[in-house]
């Protein structure tokens, strides 16, 4: 399944799937805006929600490409896209397993929607691959990770969950979000379809809503057969956004992940800080694991805050880090789960997910960890009179 692609990471960034302008010769891709293409003596019918335009098409291979897979298609969101890889493979009388901690919207969507097409479910009791076995039933389709997981930054284990899965004959599906192609190729790892919200990275400017999947040109073109249906395809201006983004890619997110193994490395030697949650730090339950299976460790991070230090307060405190419920810009954001994502749990069920109150989730940007581990300084000190 792996591409042939041996361009470095950086070329792959700038220049696979380019969409060549023969007319002008222009450097950059040009846009076609067209919702509508010849059909006589075309046998590919060109239209946006068949996900086929040129930019739509041309993208789908750098995609391909970033996550070591035959084929890829884009989306509207990362909901789009996940969404339309689920119920591509399912039908009523499907079970999934699901691992428990898992992004918000997936859970809602799985919760709020899945009873109403008869699909069952079950969530993992931790990230553990002995707690997906017993899980297993006849009717069971598909395994679906996330890993680095959030708010906690929790690892699954690639291999093993994609050995199990292939015993049983189910198929497996990541959300791939947080590491990014740059930290993590789950395809390397036997994972079928890998799962992006490029809102996040991908994008990176927090600024386009974009969703992305990557898998074997069979598994593509299954999904490709629901997802036209849905339409849930991403307008060609912001596809072309998103090529533009995905240029800087590799440069984006390597210097996010030094920057977040700095900041890790501060805050677990601040005395005003009780626990940090990076896969990048030897303190991490499975750093191990991530070492073995990932690239580089990310640039999403948690901390929990010193009893005494208020979480809402220290976060209004901050001057340059923003306050923010997104992640995986440029720019350096905090949220605080349990005032926000996780607000709706009890504080029992918040604490039975190792959500504290104090619990801070950190979006590492490209800013100098110095400015930032000053901004964190003075947010502190403010916080604590
Ligand atoms: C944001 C996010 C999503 C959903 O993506 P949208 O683009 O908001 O639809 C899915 N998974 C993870 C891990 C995310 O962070």
């Amino acid at each position: 399944m792996k591409n042939s692609n041996k361009l470095g990471i950086n070329t792959t960034c700038v220049h696979t799937g380019e969409v060549k302008d023969e007319q002008f010769k222009g450097a950059v891709s040009p846009i076609y805006m067209s919702t509508s293409y010849a059909f006589d003596g075309v046998d590919v019918k060109r239209y946006p929600r068949y996900l086929n335009t040129p930019n739509q098409e041309m993208l789908c291979k750098k995609i391909a490409a970033l996550e070591h897979t035959e084929d890829g298609l884009i989306f509207s969101s990362g909901m789009a896209a996940i969404s339309a890889a689920m119920l591509a493979f399912l039908k009523t009388g499907d079970h999934v397993i699901i691992q428990q901690v898992i992004y918000g919207g997936t859970y809602n969507f799985i919760v709020k929607e899945f009873d109403k097409y008869g699909i069952e479910y079950s969530f993992t009791e931790s990230d553990q691959t002995e707690d997906f076995i017993p899980l297993i039933k006849q009717n069971t389709k598909i395994i679906y990770i996330e890993t680095p997981s959030n708010p906690l930054l929790g690892i699954t284990n690639l291999e093993t969950i994609a050995t199990l899965a292939k015993q049983h004959d189910l198929l497996t599906m990541i959300d791939n979000t947080f590491a990014s192609p740059i930290n993590q190729n789950p395809a390397d790892f036997g994972i079928d379809i890998i799962l992006h919200s490029a809102t996040k990275y991908m994008g990176g400017h927090s600024d386009i809503s974009a969703g992305a999947i990557a898998g074997s040109k069979e598994h593509i073109s299954q999904i490709w057969e629901t997802a036209i249906n849905f339409g849930g395809n991403l307008s060609d201006q912001t596809v072309w956004l998103l090529e533009r983004s995905l240029k800087t890619l590799n440069l984006r997110v390597k210097e996010q992940t030094k920057n977040a193994m700095e900041m890790a490395n501060y805050l677990e030697n601040n005395p005003k800080i009780d626990a940090v949650y990076y896969p990048g730090l030897e303190s991490h339950p499975q750093h191990v694991l991530a070492k073995k299976q990932m690239k580089g460790f990310g640039a999403m991070l948690s901390f929990e805050l010193k009893k005494g230090i208020d979480a809402m307060e220290f976060q209004n405190n901050l001057q340059l880090i923003k306050p923010s419920m997104s992640l995986a810009g440029l720019e350096s954001t905090t949220v605080s789960p349990a005032q926000t994502t996780h607000a709706l749990l009890s504080e029992e069920e918040r604490l039975e997910r190792g959500i504290k109150e104090g619990l801070i989730r950190f979006s590492v940007g490209i800013e100098e960890p110095k400015d930032l581990i000053a901004d964190i300084e003075q947010a502190i000190k403010k916080s604590l009179k």
